[in-house]
């Protein structure tokens, strides 16, 4: 089986690799390296109480893998152990409630910190204003940059090809076949898997698909210098209950953000200065840190389909076209599991039996659920 994946981020780059072991498999990128986009502006952070029930079990399914990659693989480790502490502050007692209840529903290690922990843990939280804390003690600093470079390295290694300045600008399809052109020419393959991030429903677009009602959104991180360092204790990922703002240590540095999300096209996204102006604000506002200047600011995009979850199945209009899209804010954490998903689904017809027993299921995450939201296709 000749296939096609459209996009150079984790997601193609995952998928790419596992569906190496079974199929021949080209990676078409349009910029000149892969990762420029999302995957190398994320925060890095693997957390198994962010998101729908379907994504949080995506990330519990890839822990193993991201814990003990297969022999060859990486070799470096691809995870750093850091606690998350989501924080309250006294008029948040409401949300720490909830948030507490629905988090242990899952993750039964997650447990509740009491203000003095809290500031124990992270020595320049206020103590003013913060009322108390949820502790998820087995959290984790990625290594984002060494888990998609082996992606893409086995991908080489299984024999496929990655393709980079080789932008799709056309899809057709013909008999049993689709054909690819690109700038770097044109080829035939069985299968196109569309795992070109924010663009998915252009690329959609190209092969006549209906949009599956992708929403790009912007978010906006930056790094400054803290006057006094983490300590011989390292700070936790500090989130806001909420999803206002987070906080982490970053080597010297420590990386911060407003946790915007604003709709915008599909793009080389910039960040505004309102935004880091606004995540400045709102890390003063719970701690003792005053922000002098700060060292490096982007932005990324964190695309979402309606109901927030990722589409991970096949077109059910378009034969052989595949989707791997709405990555939103968990595209990193979650891409050991959904490649395997999406790979086990082209090359065998169904998803890994652990994947369903788990509850993630063709259904769940497959296209057809989001028939009532799909506009009418667009003639390309
Ligand atoms: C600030 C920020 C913080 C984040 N934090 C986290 C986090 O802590 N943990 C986590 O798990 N996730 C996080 N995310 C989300 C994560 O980064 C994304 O979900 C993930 O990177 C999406 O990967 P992707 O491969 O789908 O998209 P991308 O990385 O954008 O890759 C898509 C690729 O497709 C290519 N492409 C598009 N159109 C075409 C075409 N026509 N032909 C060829 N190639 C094409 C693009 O050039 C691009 O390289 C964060 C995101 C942001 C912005």
């Amino acid at each position: 089986m000749r296939v096609a994946v459209i996009g150079g981020g984790i997601a193609g780059g995952g998928v790419a690799y596992e569906l190496g072991m079974g199929a021949e498999v080209t990676l078409f990128e349009q910029e000149t390296t892969c990762g420029y986009h999302s995957t190398g502006r994320s925060a890095a952070l693997f957390t198994e109480c962010y998101g729908d029930p379907v994504v949080r079990r995506f990330a519990m399914t890839s822990r193993a893998f991201l814990e003990q990659p297969p022999e060859g693989f990486s070799d470096q480790p691809l995870v750093r152990a850091r606690p998350v502490m989501f924080i309250a502050t006294h008029d948040q007692g409401a949300a720490l409630e909830r948030s507490l209840a629905d988090y242990r529903e899952m993750v039964p290690t997650v447990r509740a910190a009491a203000a003095g922990e809290a500031l124990d843990l992270c020595p320049v939280l206020d103590a003013e204003v913060i009322a108390g804390g949820i502790i998820e003690p087995h959290a984790a600093d990625l290594d984002v940059h060494a888990l998609h470079t082996a992606f893409l390295r086995g991908t080489r290694q299984r024999g496929g090809r990655i393709l980079t300045s080789a932008g799709v600008t056309g899809l057709t399809r013909a008999g049993n076949r689709w054909t690819v052109i690109t700038a770097a020419g044109t080829d035939h393959f069985d299968v196109v898997v569309n795992a070109a991030g924010a663009w998915c429903d252009r690329v959609g677009a190209l092969a006549g698909a209906r949009p599956l009602g992708l929403v790009p959104k912007r978010r906006t991180a930056f790094t400054f210098t803290p006057p006094i360092g983490p300590g011989p204790h390292p700070w936790p990922m500090v989130i806001d209950v909420d999803e206002q703002f987070y906080f982490r240590p970053e080597g010297v540095h420590v990386l911060a953000s407003p946790c915007d999300e604003t709709p915008v096209e599909p793009q080389d996204i910039r960040h505004d200065e309102i935004d880091v102006a606004r995540g400045i604000e709102r890390v003063e506002s719970v701690t003792t840190l005053q922000i002098r200047s700060v060292v490096r600011a982007w932005a990324g995009l964190r695309s979402f389909v309606p109901d927030h979850r990722p589409a991970n199945g096949w077109d059910p209009e378009l034969p052989g076209f595949y989707w791997l899209a709405g990555q939103g804010g968990f595209g990193i954490k979650t891409s050991p599991a959904m490649s395997r998903f999406a790979a086990a689904m082209i090359l065998h017809g169904a998803p890994p039996t652990d994947l369903e027993a788990r509850g993630i299921t063709a259904a769940s995450v497959g296209v057809e659920r989001l028939s009532g939201s799909r506009e009418l296709r667009v003639e390309s």
